[in-house]
């Protein structure tokens, strides 16, 4: 019988590491060291030398490195940062939350990524600072992304909470990780991240020796030496435990993310030539990691109908398949009183009412990805 299909499959995949790490938890459990243990430090130091950033500090989640990223930079109240509409909402969440002004761009229709041409439009000169999303496990154009900021002297804040261990390739064909190429990179340990805790996590990642000292302030409470507090910071830990089992599932990181390629080959074969519909798009630059792996559907009329009926059709065989996201951020009720709100976004319209996302991740086999495909089909054909 086949198993039941799951949009992640943390436990069949937890169970394949299962003597290593319940041991990890045993030791920090007998150590007692559970804020700050050696774990969180040899953790931090095997991630810098994964993804090449000079510094890496780890912190309790995805939003809150990003939260810390801002403060980092000296943002003021009502600096414009740029980011995209279609995005989680954590991106631009917080940007709201540092009383910073959000400016919303376009994605590009195809690798669903920030579009430069929309980014350069939107600078003025109140824009401090652009936060790039490498949504769905593939890169944002960081290269022309870097030299327009350089071109405006703002910074760059890599969101890489989907995209752990993407490799991106420059024009002279140097490669560098995502999250390690901006001003600050940031990332996200959520349980169906890649790179999952089992429980949350975060990480901030810079090359640049001041703003890592910014950063560490920062995430503990602004204090520089014990009880000397310089800045207004925070509190933000990643703790010992899920340190632990994280620098476990980092060995595993580049052996997940070939399994989560193979799952997406699958189905851009199965998909191909359909045409109803496309596929995930991959630029040369960009090696996808697939944390999503989503569709864009284009049948005649209706497509929101559609795709909700596809994904409806797909849960009566016990398939799950996730919009990711049915509203984006220039529609939120929370950006309600900016700008934002009022402004057209029809690319990232035309998006949001035809992406859906199959499962993915590291513990697919053939018969469930043969017969989520099926399915697929079966409903698309009908069109
Ligand atoms: C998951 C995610 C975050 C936030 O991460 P948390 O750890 O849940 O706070 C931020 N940005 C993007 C694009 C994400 O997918």
């Amino acid at each position: 019988m086949m198993r039941p299909i799951q949009m992640v499959d943390t436990k069949t995949q937890y169970q394949k590491i299962k003597t290593e790490v319940d041991q990890a938890v045993l030791d920090v459990l007998g150590s007692s060291a559970f804020i700050n243990g050696k774990p969180v430090q040899e953790f931090a130091a095997n991630l810098s030398t994964y993804n090449g950033a000079r510094h890496t500090i780890p912190c309790a989640n995805g939003t809150d490195a990003l939260q810390i990223a801002m403060m980092a930079l000296g943002l003021q109240p009502g600096d414009e940062v740029i980011t995209p509409s279609f995005t989680y909402i954590a991106t631009t969440e917080v940007i709201a939350l540092l009383r910073l002004t959000p400016v919303f761009v376009e994605v590009d229709a195809r690798s669903f990524c920030m579009d430069p041409v929309a980014l350069e439009k939107a600078i003025t000169p109140r824009t401090k600072a652009i936060v790039p999303v490498h949504l769905y496990g593939h890169a944002a154009p960081m290269e022309e992304i870097m030299q327009i900021a350089a071109r405006h002297q703002l910074y760059v804040i890599e969101d890489n909470a989907q995209a752990i261990g993407c490799d991106y390739t420059f024009s002279d064909g140097t490669k560098k990780k995502t999250g390690s190429i901006g001003h600050i990179g940031t990332t996200s340990f959520y349980p169906s991240k890649n790179l999952g805790a089992y429980g949350d996590g975060g990480a901030i990642f810079t090359n640049n020796d001041e703003l890592a000292a910014q950063i560490k302030m920062i995430a503990n409470h602004g204090q520089s030496r014990q009880y000397y507090h310089d800045v207004v910071g925070c509190n933000s830990r990643l703790d010992t435990i899920q340190a632990a089992i994280l620098d476990i599932k980092l060995k595993h990181l580049d052996d997940y993310i070939l399994a989560r390629r193979a799952a997406a080959d699958y189905y851009d074969a199965a998909f191909a030539g359909h045409p109803v519909i496309t596929t995930p798009y991959r630029a040369d630059y960009s090696r996808h990691v697939f944390h999503q792996y989503t569709l864009q559907l284009n049948p005649g009329n209706d497509p929101a109908t559609f795709r909700d009926g596809l994904k409806a059709f797909l849960a009566e065989q016990g398939i799950p398949a996730m919009i990711y996201y049915p509203v984006p951020g220039h529609q939120q009720k929370m950006f309600a009183h900016f700008d934002v709100a009022a402004q057209e976004m029809p690319v990232t319209d035309w998006l949001t009412q035809r992406v859906i996302s199959l499962p993915i991740h590291t513990e697919l086999d053939e018969e469930q990805l043969r017969f989520i495909s099926e399915k697929v089909q079966e409903y698309c054909n009908r069109q």
